[in-house]
């Protein structure tokens, strides 16, 4: 019996996980970037890091069968279906700056005050979020070079997710509609538990 949550263009949602429970993440138009955070929920100060899985993984890109680290190298969640093949780990989310001083755009919504809603529940501070995956992004680093391309997505794609441990978990549908990451627009987004 699984449980489905939508999640619309611009929006997060935040869910709990168990120990062995399975999450789906479907790009349901496609292209769409999904910018992913995790707690341990037994102590939030241990969270998802992009840098220890980077050390762990020796690459740069996640996929199938590989296993995402906390800021203590404990495997905290494993990619168990990639159906796009392509994510990214070094973008920081997109929060008010981001809009306000590289785009000179104002009251954008954006990952990071996403995340911060839908975690009101847990009293995450935004200095407490950690760097997210960012599901589904394209990203290229030939020659340390960082280009944003076009997501590769398809509509349907699924990543799937299963905690190893017990998990607060938050997906962003990224708000970011000003460069080329989710085609220049953005989508729904939604999640699959169980
Ligand atoms: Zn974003």
């Amino acid at each position: 019996m699984s449980q489905r949550i939508e999640i619309p263009a611009t929006t997060a949602r935040a869910v709990t996980l168990r120990a062995g429970q399975r999450m789906r993440i479907v790009n349901v138009q496609g292209k769409q970037v999904a910018d992913f955070v995790a707690f341990n929920a037994a102590d939030l100060d241990e969270s998802l890091s992009t840098l220890h899985t980077l050390v762990s993984l020796q690459r740069l890109f996640p996929t199938t069968g590989d296993r995402l680290r906390t800021n203590r190298r404990r495997p905290m969640v494993e990619i168990t279906r990639d159906d796009t093949g392509r994510h990214d780990m070094l973008i920081s989310a997109c929060d008010p700056w981001r809009y306000e001083l590289d785009f000179g755009v104002t009251g954008h919504r954006n990952c990071s005050d996403n995340f911060l809603e839908v975690l009101a529940p847990w009293a995450r501070a935004r200095h407490q979020l950690p760097q997210p995956v960012n599901f589904f992004q394209h990203m290229r680093y030939v020659d340390g070079r960082a280009e944003w391309l076009e997501s590769l997505a398809k509509p349907g794609d699924v990543v799937e997710l299963r905690a190893l441990i017990d998990l607060v978990a938050a997906v962003s549908a990224c708000p970011m509609d000003l460069n080329p990451i989710s085609g220049f627009r953005v989508s729904d987004l939604a999640l699959e538990l169980e």
